[in-house]
Order: C-alpha cells, then sequence, then structure tokens
C-alpha cells in the first residue's frame, strides 16, 4: 500500500471561528475511497487554537502563551471529535497524536513515534497529527504545521505529502499583493528564485504563509518524497492526486 500525508490549514479549517465540518466530512469521504483504492492517510490538522479561542470568548487570537494554550487544549477536544464523528459515519476509525519536536530530535521517541504511527496506520487508522500546543512552548516547537507534515512523511515514509491550503498552489510572487504573480505547477529545484517568491501569510488565521511550506517542500525533496501544494476548496483533490492529476503545484524529486 502507498501513504499519503495530508496537512489542513487552520484557515482552511476554520471559518468566521466555526469549525468547518463539510470541510472534514468531504475529507472523511475522500479517505475512503483511498483506503479502498490501496492507499493509507495521515492526517496533520491544524485549527486547534483557531476552534477553541471562540469558545473561550476571545474575539481574536490571544497573544499570551497560557492563553494560547488554553485555545488550544480546548480547540483540539472539539476538532478531534469532528474527525473522529466524520470519519466513523464513513466506517474508519482515527487518533490522536499530538508530538512535541522532542519526540522527533531523539532518537529513541523518534523511533517510539514512528513504531505508533507505522502500526495505527497498518491497522487501518487514520491518525491526526498536532502540534502539543499545550505543553510545547516556544524552545520546543516544531512551530508550524508545514515543518511537522514534512517530518511526519518522513517518519511514515510516505509517498506523497499534500498541503491543502487557501491557495491554490506557488505563485512566483504572493498573488494577494502583487496582480502580477504567475502560478508554478511544478518544481524541480527549490532555488534562490523559489524561496525568494515565497512570503508570510496575508490571511488572519494563517500562520506559516508560503516560506514555511517551501522549506518543508526542501526538507521532502531531500527525502525523496514529492509533495503537492493546493487548494482545500478544490474538487476531491486527494483522490485525484492518487490518480496521478495535475492538482496545484507539484514538487519532484530527483
Ligand atoms: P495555511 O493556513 O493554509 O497554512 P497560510 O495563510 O499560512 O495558509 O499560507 C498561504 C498564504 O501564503 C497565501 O494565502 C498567500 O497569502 C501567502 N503567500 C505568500 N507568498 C506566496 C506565493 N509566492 N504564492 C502563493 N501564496 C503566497
Amino acid at each position: 500500500r502507498k501513504t499519503m500525508v495530508v496537512k489542513i490549514g487552520s484557515s482552511t479549517l476554520v471559518e468566521d471561528g466555526e469549525l468547518r465540518r463539510d470541510f472534514i466530512s468531504a475529507l472523511a469521504s475522500q479517505a475512503r475511497d483511498l483506503c479502498e483504492a490501496g492507499w493509507n492517510l495521515v492526517v496533520v490538522s491544524s485549527g486547534a487554537i483557531a476552534c477553541g479561542a471562540p469558545l473561550l470568548g476571545f474575539e481574536r487570537r490571544p497573544a499570551d502563551m497560557p492563553s494560547l494554550q488554553a485555545c488550544a487544549s480546548v480547540g483540539q477536544c472539539v476538532l478531534s471529535a469532528a474527525y473522529d464523528e466524520e470519519f466513523r459515519a464513513v466506517g474508519l476509525l482515527t487518533s490522536l497524536v499530538l508530538l512535541t519536536r522532542g519526540d522527533t530530535a531523539r532518537r529513541t521517541s523518534y523511533l517510539h513515534a514512528r513504531d505508533a504511527l507505522t502500526r495505527l496506520v497498518d491497522l487501518g487508522v487514520v491518525p491526526i497529527v498536532n502540534e502539543n500546543d499545550t505543553t510545547a512552548v516556544d524552545e520546543i516547537k516544531f512551530g508550524d504545521n508545514d515543518t511537522l507534515a514534512a517530518l511526519v512523511s518522513c517518519l511514515v515514509s510516505a509517498d506523497l505529502c499534500v498541503t491543502l491550503s487557501d491557495i491554490d498552489g506557488l505563485y512566483t510572487a504572493n498573488p494577494s499583493l502583487d496582480p502580477n504573480a504567475e502560478f508554478i505547477p511544478r518544481v524541480d529545484k527549490i532555488d534562490a528564485a523559489i524561496i525568494g517568491s515565497a512570503g508570510d501569510s496575508t490571511t488572519t488565521v494563517g500562520t506559516g504563509g508560503m516560506i514555511t511550506k517551501i522549506r518543508s517542500c526542501r526538507i521532502l525533496m531531500t527525502a525523496g518524497i514529492e509533495s503537492v501544494i493546493c487548494s482545500g476548496a478544490e474538487e476531491l483533490p486527494l483522490v485525484r492526486l492518487a490518480n496521478g492529476e495535475q492538482v496545484g503545484t507539484r514538487f519532484v524529486p530527483p
């Protein structure tokens, strides 16, 4: 069987402070189709803080660490419950895997994380992975789920890592700032021009922007794993990618 890692950004999952159940339900039905077509799936999901903040009465993402940790803790529960319900409705079990950077930086814990994820996937479970934002403070953070998705892809020896974003792929510049930005359908080498094109996030809930996505694609290229950045609003992107269709920007390792 092949393995696909899918990273979902906060801006795709949470809209006006509400978790998008329709998105998770569409993801679940794609997961079922992929499983039947011989793919294992691992989801790296953001959205815990964005989901928890309004429930705790914050109008926007709080600035202090303890409030962020509280939002993450509350939001993660709601998020995991939504994945559990929607995936179970199509006959799939999910599991929750919260990691910190230490879990992949030390050899023994790296191997434990790898063994646990591999076993879950072999059992037909769809692990939902996130950074443990309740206990991970700055010094011990991956920092963004783009980097986490790249490391998880290496852990499970993925065949493909798909980032579902609020944008349909990589452009020569941030298209919300530069009207002349052109779409790049395929990248074979991450050179200075590609890195220079990538800017920060201009959305309010996104965190990494394009630069962390490019860095994570570079890790994946080095590891020989193909990756794709495409829009979460695309029609059945995962199923189409599994069928070899061109969707979004492909980063093809040598
Ligand atoms: P997510 O929440 O999906 O991780 P982000 O908001 O963090 O999404 O990152 C995607 C955003 O990065 C885009 O919406 C866009 O504003 C910005 N961006 C910066 N540079 C580029 C570029 N060269 N091509 C595409 N998007 C870019």
